[in-house]
Order: structure tokens, then sequence, then C-alpha cells
């Protein structure tokens, strides 16, 4: 949007059948359920602007979910408000409505975007960058620059041949992967939240997925395996998966599904190493940039303001070239 608003024509590929990434979610009959990011905040005064943008434009809602933390000493205590009797500020959680990926197919309906085009190649001629995918084959148009917004290790392949320095820096990040069991249920749920951190065994996070501004459908419940867990078994398979996360469910509380589906996210999220993330890398002479996540410490508004940052730095590469 950045490049576009500069004037810019820009052109889109997703290798899905639309856009969003790891804000989707899973439709069916009668039911939904956010598989991937949960929700997110905005503390950025820029990226609050943008909310706030999705929210006019009915795309996205505040989430006033109450949320617990089990298996601690202080069981069920909030999270956002650590220190009873201090006056502390509430996080406000956002989603998109009326499912997760609604903010991006809502940006994506501005721009040309080809779905099912998984780019497998891309390389410099005389004439500028190419690109081919594996559905489609070469891409007739050539362009001036060339932006990877992939998960490292999806954005490391690609660049072996154009270049090696930009595919070392995406073989240096180590994403961890998440196995996500979605349930259903006959009838509401007993639990006295709509969403825990769980701090012990194989779980991380509970959520009543239908608690969501603008959710239809059944009752369902999200469930999502800590990292170490889910590397761990990453091989394991998914009806072994969800019999243990099942029983860890019971252990909080939850009883059994009518029906669940399983999901196995391989680069979930950046590993934390302690190293300052850089925001994004654009390297002007080969007109070639790499933005998203785990460039910016992670999570839904660090990428958005990865793609900004590197999007304004083009504009002003290209305006000056
Ligand atoms: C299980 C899980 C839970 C999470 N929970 C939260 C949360 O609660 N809060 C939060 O803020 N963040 C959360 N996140 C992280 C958040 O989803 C990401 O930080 C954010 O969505 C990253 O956006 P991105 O654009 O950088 O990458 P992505 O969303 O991964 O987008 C990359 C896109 O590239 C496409 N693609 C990949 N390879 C190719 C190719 N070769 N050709 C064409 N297209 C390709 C993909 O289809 C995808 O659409 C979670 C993520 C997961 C998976």
């Amino acid at each position: 949007m950045t490049l576009r608003d500069a004037g810019r024509r820009v052109r889109l590929f997703d290798r899905y059948c639309g856009p969003g990434g790891r804000m989707s979610a899973r439709q069916e009959n009668d039911w939904q359920c956010d598989h991937g990011a949960q929700y997110f905040t905005a503390r950025d005064d820029a990226f609050q602007a943008e909310v706030a943008r999705w929210q006019h434009a009915g795309a996205a809602a505040a989430w006033p979910a109450r949320v617990a933390v089990l298996n601690e000493p202080n069981q069920q205590s909030q999270p956002d408000e650590p220190n009873a009797g201090r006056q502390t500020r509430r996080i406000e959680r956002f989603v998109g409505t009326p499912s997760m990926s609604a903010p991006a197919r809502w940006l994506a309906d501005a721009l040309p975007l080809t779905t099912h085009c998984t780019i497998g190649k891309m390389w410099r001629d005389a004439h500028g960058w190419r690109l081919s995918s594996t559905e489609h084959g070469a891409i007739e148009e050539t362009f001036d620059a060339v932006v990877l917004a992939l998960p490292a290790p999806q954005a490391a392949p690609l660049l072996h041949a154009p270049s090696p320095e930009l595919e070392a820096i995406a073989r240096g990040t180590v994403m961890r992967a998440c196995w996500a069991l979605m349930l259903r249920f006959d009838e509401r749920v007993p639990l006295p939240f709509d969403a825990a951190f769980v701090n012990d065994g194989p779980l991380r996070w509970i959520a009543r997925d239908s608690s969501k501004p603008g959710r239809t459908g059944r009752e369902t419940w999200l469930l999502h395996a800590s990292a170490e867990w889910s590397d761990a078994h990453w091989d394991t398979p998914a009806a072994r998966v969800a019999a243990d996360l099942l029983d860890a469910f019971a252990q909080c509380g939850g009883p059994p599904p009518a029906a669940w589906t399983a999901h196995r996210w391989a680069h979930a999220n950046v590993a934390p190493d302690g190293d300052p993330a850089p925001g994004y890398v654009w390297r002007e002479a080969d007109g070639l940039g790499m933005c998203g996540d785990w460039l910016n410490g992670g999570r839904v508004e660090g990428a958005w303001l990865s793609g900004r940052a590197l999007g304004r730095a083009m504009v002003r590469a290209l305006q000056s070239a």
C-alpha cells in the first residue's frame, strides 16, 4: 500500500487461495475458527491508526475477552492486570472480523493479487526481475524490485541463486512450529473465561473462538500447543496429538468436544535469539527486499510495521533512481 500510494504499480502473489497468511481462519458449513494468530495488539501510534482504519471498514474489532492464566499458583489471575491494586493499563486485544484474515483481505482488495501462485524461482535479466511459479510457470511481467514478505525459512531457498547474502540472513533465523486443534461443541463450554494462557504441559493457549466479535456458528475452541512441544511432536500423527492436547484441555476443565480438526504450522513464530531485529532488509543496488514479523520482533504489529518501513525505504530509493 505504501508503494501504491507513492504511485508505484504493485503486484502480489500468494500461494494460498487468499491473503492473510498466518492470520487465517478455517471456515466450514456450521463453524469457523482462527487457527493461526489469535489476536493482535497495537502499541505503535501508526499501527493504532491503521487498526482504527480496519475497525472503521468493519474488518477488525476489539475482543474484550476474559483472559485467565492457568497452572500458576495465582490461578486465573488476569494477565492484563498483573498487579492487583495498582493502576495498570489493560491490554486491548483486536481481531479481524468476521475472521482473522479480514484485514489482509480488505487491504489486498486495493491491489492486484494472484492467488494459488507459489513463487518457486526468481532471477534478474537485462530487463529486471523475473519470477516463475509452480502453478503457472514464468510470469510475463518484469519488475524493478521484488519484496519477499515470507517467513524466513520460505524466503531462504528463493534467494539461493540471486542473493546468497540475503539467503544467509534468512537462514540465520529460527522459526518454531505450532500444533493447533480446533474443537466444536454442541453446547456452550462452561468455563469461566474466554481464553487462557496455560503455563504447564503441552498447551500454551486456549480460546473460545466463538466469543470473538462477528463469529457465527457453533461453539468453537482453539488449542495451541507450545513451541517446544510442537517441535518435539512435529511428526506425531494428528490423532495422537489431538488425544494429548484434549487430555491437557480436560485438565484445564474443558469437556470432550463433539468434533476436532488439527492443523500443523511449520513456521508459526520467531524463536527469540536476543539479537536486535533489523526491521526490514533492502538492497537498493539489487532492488531486493525482505519484510515480515521475523525481521521485526514477531507478531502482527511487527509484520505490519516491517512492511511499512520497507515500503518507505523503497519509495525513497526509487524516487532518487
Ligand atoms: C499459531 C500461530 C499463533 C500466532 N499468534 C499470534 C498472536 O496471537 N498475535 C500476534 O500478533 N501474532 C501471532 N502470530 C504471528 C502472526 O500470525 C505473524 O506474526 C504475522 O501474521 C506474520 O505476517 P507476515 O506477513 O510476516 O507473514 P505470513 O502471514 O506468514 O505471510 C506470508 C505469506 O506468504 C505466502 N507465501 C509463502 N511462500 C510463498 C511463495 N513461495 N510464493 C507465494 N506466496 C508465498 C503465504 O501463503 C502467506 O500468505 C501467530 C502465528 C501463528 C502461526
